[in-house]
């Protein structure tokens, strides 16, 4: 029998990170072959492409080149284009993965044409349904036919809004696999830590590592101005390091932010994802509105300070790993750095057992072949 045919439809950075082992795998199964397309959702190189490069993963066979304008554009430009492709390769299953506008969009376009679509980190909630992403996940839900949990809270999620019981598979994190696979590849000294130590006297061990690019905290002035000014005085005591997205970037230059920041905190363009582990793993705290940073600091055991209201990620804020705070004023962000230095959280292990890819692929084989 001929493998049957995965679609896999990403276009942002995690997406990147998260396929880039399970598309290793389904190039290894003879029973499954996967197909590549990029929405171009995100297009720098240092958004994209390195992410490929790094993680070995061949270049995807379409690249829509669709970024920009608003939601329902970049969404309806996407469907339109996915559609094309689907409708080319006919495939058995497409799979997606997160909250963006490329899952979303990836997931409708497989459902109209009646195809099977397979969700990597489904069932994730923050009951913010003004947050983009979370539009994205439960609509994605609702229509996928295998809902790839990450969690088990994830599951009870998906059973309380009433999805079919043998649609939710608890496989675990794919990030997990990749912080196991790639985490114990950096040291303290060398690359991108190492020059920071040289250039900027960045000892590991002694830094906040801050990522910021939400649009709840880039598109709301008073939110971003907090967060600016937090780090600027905590940068006064603990060296800040900040690879700005673009998004943010291009605000805080918009509203003359940045050089005020830039004389603070040590900025950087968006790091390769090595990089990034390094700067992760030697952190004495990070802080973050991401979502999978919020699980790397967690897998890297650092204290994490979530710069939103709420987190879909509740298992770390229960066991004291992460705290939340709300970039309402700069003191309370201040506050909460401070307080999470060196502080650490109950001994759990929510996220599986490393073997998310193989679960998922081995489900995906089994149901189609
Ligand atoms: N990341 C990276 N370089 C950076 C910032 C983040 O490689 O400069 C990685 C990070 O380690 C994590 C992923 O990007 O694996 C998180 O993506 P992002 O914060 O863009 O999105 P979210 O997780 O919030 O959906």
């Amino acid at each position: 029998m001929p493998p049957k045919k995965i679609v896999t439809i990403i276009g942002a950075r995690p997406q990147f990170i998260k396929a880039s082992v399970v598309s290793a795998a389904l190039a290894a199964s003879d029973r499954l072959t996967e197909i590549v397309v990029h929405t171009g959702q995100h297009f720098d190189a240092n958004m994209s492409d390195v992410f490929f490069a790094e993680l070995g993963m061949a270049p995807p066979a379409y690249h829509c080149d669709i970024h920009g304008g608003g939601h329902g554009e970049m969404t309806g430009r996407m469907l339109t284009a996915i559609e094309q492709v689907l409708s080319t390769e006919k495939p058995d299953a497409v799979m997606v993965y997160g909250d963006t506008n490329s899952t979303l969009a990836g997931a409708l376009a497989a459902i109209k044409l009646h195809v099977p679509v397979a969700h990597v980190e489904a069932g994730m909630r923050s009951f913010n349904m003004a947050s983009p992403e979370e539009i994205n996940r439960i609509l994605t839900d609702r229509v996928a036919r295998w809902l790839f949990t990450p969690n088990e809270g994830a599951g009870a999620h998906l059973r309380r809004e009433g999805m079919a019981p043998d649609h939710i598979h608890m496989v675990g994190d794919v990030m997990f696999d990749v912080a196991l696979h790639h985490g114990a590849r950096v040291g303290p000294h060398d690359g991108t830590l190492g020059k920071l130590t040289r250039e900027h006297g960045v000892q590991p061990g002694a830094y906040c590592l801050a990522t910021i690019h939400r649009a709840e905290n880039t598109d709301n002035p008073a939110r971003l101005g907090a967060i600016v000014e937090a780090l600027i005085h905590v940068a006064k005591d603990l060296p800040v390091v900040l690879p700005l997205h673009p998004r943010t970037r291009g605000v805080l230059a918009q509203q003359g932010k940045l050089q005020a920041l830039a004389q603070a905190v040590v900025l950087l363009e968006p790091l390769a994802y090595l990089a990034m582990v390094q700067l992760e793993k030697h952190a004495a705290v990070i802080a973050t509105d991401s979502g999978g940073v919020q699980k790397e600091a967690f897998f890297y055991r650092v204290p994490c300070v979530t710069l939103r209201d709420e987190t879909e990620w509740t298992e770390l804020v229960d066991a004291g790993w992460n705290r939340l705070a709300p970039p309402v004023d700069a003191a309370s962000v201040r506050k909460s750095l401070f307080d999470s230095l060196g502080s650490t959280g109950a001994a759990i292990a929510p996220y599986g057992d490393g073997d998310a890819t193989s679960r998922i692929v081995q489900q995906l084989s089994s149901d189609l072949n």
